[in-house]
């Protein structure tokens, strides 16, 4: 059950109301702030030990076992992957109830780190620069708050812990495998994940609801004419003209075609045709990204840029090859969800930590496979360093990223204070 009405020091007064058998009162958020503080060190050092060793994709065995090693000695059950890295773990409360899913993704990039940290990638080419070695070590902080408060909970938390967020569909092959049957008498009803960003205040939690992330679809096309000497192109079939044609038919096509209220982005990002000035080559490639918060866009504008490129095409006695590679579907948060987070997070850290996104950003996020099968929600932990402007901060993905390690408690508590809500009883 997800307790979407909570309210500052109300849940506090509420929880004592409805106190465990045990008697035991109910962890305030304060006390819950303090202690994850108190265990900060532990969450930092795994923090920079999984930092030191990053890994790429699916199979991940050294994050793995690093993970592994984290959850021994808690009293949760933990079941590896049969087809990737993933991890999950599996806490029972004193009480029974449903099963709360909280979200860590563990996979790393292909970006050589340039940050010059004590603690930086020793893995040539690899880097944590989407901060996921944060996301791991904050799960596993408030898997030691939780475990530590057993008699606060009736049901399960659920540790998610990820291999290949980055475009590798890590999530989907985890509820293949019935991540949300592991615990079989009670499925999984809520699910709650935190992203770290060095573009936001560091400290601060920032959440909407409805559309949080877009889907992110990838299309390749080639462009077939017919090659000759570029003297003579009315004795070929140039596809060089036909290409950009296409690419600039694409962008009337989403500022003429598409809702401004339901948006969507198309980028040509590579275009590459021919090989040097006097031929004309016989086939163009262009592939691209379209970016959408709604399915019903998402379909529409893949069978645009499809439409629009074979017709283009077409009227150049021309045909074109389309290829489209799915990605990830948009991350929708529960209305609910999100104002409970925000609650959550000014309660925990006072209202100015606690944002309100006007907008989505059109990143994509593969816990949206799981938003598509529980409520819940996804929110960003600002994590910008010190002395650096949020704006100007070298941003997740950048060879020089770096986040703040201040705030990790903070979404320690948030994480563990999102499982006590849900499983309050
Ligand atoms: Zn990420």
């Amino acid at each position: 059950m997800i307790v979407s009405e909570v309210g500052g020091s109300g849940w506090r007064v509420s929880g004592r109301g409805s106190m465990g058998e045990s008697g035991a009162m109910p962890t305030s958020a304060a006390d819950l702030l303090s202690a994850a503080y108190a265990d900060a060190d532990r969450t930092i050092e795994l923090r920079r030990q999984l930092h030191r060793f990053p890994e790429i994709g699916l199979e991940l065995p050294h994050t793995q076992g690093t993970v592994l090693d984290a959850f021994a000695g808690l009293p949760i059950a933990v079941t590896t992957g049969k087809t990737t890295s993933s991890v999950v773990g599996v806490l029972r409360g004193e009480r029974p109830g449903p099963s709360y899913l909280l979200r860590a993704d563990m996979d790393a990039l292909p970006v050589p780190e340039d940050t010059g940290l004590p603690f930086a990638s020793e893995i040539p080419g690899v880097m944590h620069a989407c901060g996921h070695d944060t996301h791991v070590a904050m799960l596993l902080g408030a898997a030691r708050l939780l475990a530590d408060r057993r008699d606060e909970l009736a049901g399960q938390v659920v540790f998610m812990v990820q291999p290949g967020e980055e475009g590798f569909h890590g999530a989907r092959y985890m509820l293949e495998e019935g991540l949300l049957d592991a615990v079989p008498e009670a499925p999984v009803t809520g699910a709650f994940a935190l992203h770290i960003t060095s573009s936001f205040a560091s400290g601060s939690i920032n959440v909407r609801p409805g559309p949080m992330m877009a889907a992110a679809d990838q299309w390749r096309m080639v462009v077939r004419g017919r090659g000759g000497h570029a003297s003579m192109p009315h004795h070929a079939a140039d596809p060089i003209p036909v290409a950009a044609e296409i690419v600039l038919a694409l962008q009337s096509m989403v500022t003429r075609r598409v809702d401004v209220f339901d948006p969507a982005v198309v980028t040509v990002a590579h275009i590459a045709a021919g090989t040097t000035s006097n031929v004309i080559p016989d086939s163009a490639f262009l592939e691209g990204t379209i970016r959408t918060l709604s399915a019903e866009r998402r379909a529409q504008v893949l069978a645009g840029v499809q439409r629009v490129a074979t017709h283009v095409a077409a009227a150049h006695e021309m045909s074109v090859e389309f290829e489209h590679v799915e990605g990830y579907p948009v991350t929708v948060n529960d209305a609910g969800v999100a104002a409970q987070v925000l609650e959550t997070a000014a309660d925990l850290l006072g209202p100015r930590a606690s944002a309100l996104m006007p907008v989505p950003l059109m990143g994509a996020e593969d816990f949206s496979y799981v938003l598509q099968r529980v409520p819940g929600a996804m929110a960003f932990l600002g994590a910008c360093p010190p002395g650096v402007e949020p704006e100007s901060a070298p941003g997740n993905h950048s060879n020089l990223v770096v986040f703040d390690e201040e705030p990790l408690p903070a979404g320690v508590a948030l994480y563990a204070r999102m499982a006590l809500q849900a499983l309050a009883g």
